[in-house]
């Protein structure tokens, strides 16, 4: 299932013949932002009403479903009136519980089906506590979109994918359709396929991807957008990764695993790299205070320490040994590396 369509409704011409394209390669559901929530002031924030003539329009013409974001009341009354089928509940509102009861109840008694996305703070429960919050509402045809979390530490993509958030959140809600959003997951064109791979691979059942005629030229989200020439370039390239013993429900249960299990691994990276800091700002005053890099007692009694939080948390003390022999001559390396100046490194 793939929902495809510009970040945003920029004009009747844009949105027709983007439609047009689309749909003649088989897509069903159009999306396009009319009313768009942006970080700084003074950007385009969307054409707003007048867009949803337009929408209804790629209805009439092309025979296609369409959907765009909502942000309140107002927006859920307005489509419902213009025939919108599907809305979603963007990452900057779903951690809104004020709106989202509103949209809840706006959305009483119309047909549209509603996605909500994640909240863009890496937090779960909110995310929970909207999708609970519609379904409360009585709103009976609820989605979840995941398009990854705001976060200090992520390099690559625009948003951090926290593939174990989906495998929780797919636990919490095993009957709603559960799409990925790779375009602001991933914030660059380039990334789109990758994380469109990946979702597939959890199983997820579609995904939004951003599409526009001509990306460099678009009002918002312009390095993220495909042409529809690349999606569908794009889409071509996606495997159904068939299971090496045909059994589907085996290959998604080892694939959630290993989900956790990568992100585990960036987590205790990341923890290494925070230690890895903390050693090396140690050995700066060690040096400054002529003192010897390696304190054999101290190590001797973090080291005992260890082993017997280790025992407790049932991991081996020879395997709580190598790993922490190793940290430590990691960070040992790392001190010994710290130059011999009296100047402060820092200013
Ligand atoms: C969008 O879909 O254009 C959008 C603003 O999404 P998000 O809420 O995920 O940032
Ligand atoms: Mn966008």
């Amino acid at each position: 299932m793939i929902i495809a369509g510009p970040c945003s409704a920029e004009s009747q011409a844009q949105v027709l013949e983007t439609a047009a394209v689309l749909s003649g390669m088989g897509i069903v559901w159009f999306r396009a932002g009319l009313w768009k929530p942006r970080t700084f002031p003074g950007c385009f924030e969307g054409v707003g009403r007048e867009g949803l003539r337009w929408l209804a329009a790629v209805k009439e013409q092309y025979g296609m479903k369409v959907c765009t974001e909502v942000a309140g009341a107002a927006h859920v009354e307005a489509c419902a009136q213009a025939g919108v089928d599907m809305v979603w509940i963007g990452a900057r509102t779903t951690g809104n519980p004020f709106l989202v009861q509103e949209i809840a109840q706006a959305l009483q008694g119309t047909a549209m089906t509603v996605f909500v996305k994640n909240p863009a703070n890496p937090d779960i429960e909110a995310w929970t506590g909207a999708v609970e919050r519609l379904l409360q509402s009585g709103i009976r045809n609820v989605g979840l979109i995941h398009r990854g979390f705001s976060s200090f530490y992520e390099k690559i993509y625009r948003n951090s994918a926290s593939w174990d958030a989906v495998v929780q959140m797919r636990g919490r809600f095993p009957s709603l359709p559960f799409y990925c959003d790779p375009s602001h997951l991933g914030g660059r064109a380039e990334y789109v396929g990758e994380i469109s791979q990946k979702a597939l691979d959890l199983g997820l059942d579609g995904l939004m991807i951003e599409t526009h005629c001509n990306p460099s030229a678009a009002l918002s989200d312009s390095v993220q957008q495909l042409t529809p020439a690349q999606l569908s370039a794009m889409l071509d390239t996606l495997e159904e990764r068939t299971s090496d013993t045909g059994d589907v429900q085996f290959n998604r249960t080892l694939e959630e695993f290993r989900t956790q299990i990568d992100s585990l691994d960036e987590t205790i990276l990341n923890a290494l790299a925070s230690r890895m800091e903390l050693s090396r700002r140690i050995g700066e005053i060690k040096k400054a205070h002529n003192i010897s890099i390696i304190q054999t007692r101290r190590w001797e009694s973090v080291m005992k320490k260890l082993v017997r939080i280790g025992g407790e948390c049932g991991l081996s003390s020879e395997f709580v040994r190598n790993v922490f022999e190793e940290i430590h001559k990691g960070s040992v390396g790392e001190q010994e590396t710290i130059p011999d100046c009296s100047e402060p490194r820092h200013k």
